[in-house]
């Protein structure tokens, strides 16, 4: 299901189950080993498959399940979503069952969004997000919150549900626009080669390999809190996708957009095949749009759409040829 990304999909993989050991050690006496959550940051690039690969997870491992954007939160008080928001939803995934939900995983996206910055001045929200890191703290670590059944504002008079935090999976996930070049500054632009002429493929190994250098301190120089920080020890980086990590993603999970579009051309009596032109041409599309993965679908969709809408016209039976013509707008294969 998820392409590349192979440290991350290691380091995921190692601390879930490391999670669920934890979940089901009995310690023997009470001077025995005590084991600390792992809670993981995610870092890399918008598209790349850090969402993906979570709920890729989660689906595997069969457990409740959630995300939640940090942008959406606010500190007590505020105008937002309250953080036990999260919770809630974590409990309907889990039908209401709070002692399945109190093992699930919750997802939190756009963490960087909410760094400490004087810049970022709003009216309705606090203004740094240092404020809303704060409230997170304690749901990350591990607490009882009391949650409203119906989501929303707390209302005094409604009963809470109560559910505790503290073998919840909290993974944290951000594109960290600029950390690069705090990174870059710490340790040196001139050894990873910026003065070679860069294409884009150098580009996307420059960036891979100075993002996988990132440490607590350039994430804090970033403007997340030292105490965040120390809640999400597992940190684990996804890289820019190179054309041929692209191409697989098109082409090989099982979800794979064009097996999609293959399969709904085909329960209407058609098939359309693709060259290697045409999948290069995608993907070039999609990379100039500089949103990853992401941009695959709507390259698709922009050329998709009129085949679609005439197909039903034509003869049935008919197999159709995909160029990178087509792909371009510039000829039709009708
Ligand atoms: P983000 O890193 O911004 O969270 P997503 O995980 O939401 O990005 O990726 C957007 C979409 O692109 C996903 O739904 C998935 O279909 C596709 N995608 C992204 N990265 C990968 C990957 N490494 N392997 C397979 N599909 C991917």
């Amino acid at each position: 299901y998820v392409i590349g990304q192979d440290k991350a999909k290691r380091t995921l993989s190692v601390s879930i189950y490391n999670h669920y050991k934890r979940l089901n050690y009995q310690p023997s006496n009470k001077n025995d080993v005590e084991i600390d959550k792992s809670n993981v940051l995610l870092i890399g690039p918008s598209g790349v498959g850090k969402t993906h690969v979570v709920k890729t997870l989660a689906r595997c491992m069969n457990v409740p399940f959630a995300i939640g954007d940090a942008t959406t939160l606010t500190e007590a008080g505020y105008v937002g979503e309250d953080v036990e928001n999260l919770l809630l939803k974590l409990i309907n995934s889990a039908d209401g069952n709070v002692k399945e939900a109190e093992k699930g995983i919750i997802f939190i996206d756009e963490i960087d969004k909410i760094r400490s910055t004087n810049g970022n001045v709003s009216i309705t929200r606090d203004v740094s997000g240092e404020g809303v890191q704060q409230s997170l703290l304690k749901m990350i670590e591990g607490t009882t919150c009391s949650v409203p059944p119906t989501g929303g504002r707390k209302h005094p008079e409604q009963n809470y549900i109560q559910i505790n935090t503290a073998n919840i999976l909290f993974i944290c996930g951000g594109s960290f626009t600029g950390l690069t070049d705090i990174i870059s500054k710490r340790i040196g632009k001139g050894s990873l080669g910026f003065h070679v002429k860069s294409t884009e493929h150098n580009k996307q190994q420059e960036f891979n390999e100075i993002i996988e250098q990132v440490t607590e301190d350039d994430l804090i120089e970033y403007g997340l809190i030292p105490e965040l920080i120390g809640r999400l020890p597992i940190i684990a980086t996804l890289g820019e996708l190179s054309e041929d990590e692209m191409v697989e993603i098109i082409t090989k999970p099982k979800n794979a957009i064009l097996k999609q579009y293959q399969k709904l051309i085909e329960l209407d009596g058609f098939s359309i095949n693709f060259t290697e032109n045409a999948i290069k041409k995608i993907v070039k599309k999609a990379v100039e749009k500089g949103t990853g993965a992401r941009a695959l679908r709507s390259v698709f969709e922009s050329f998709m759409r009129d085949i679609m809408f005439n197909l039903l016209d034509q003869p049935k039976g008919t197999t159709y040829l995909i160029d990178a013509d087509v792909v371009d707008g510039t000829k039709s294969i009708f």
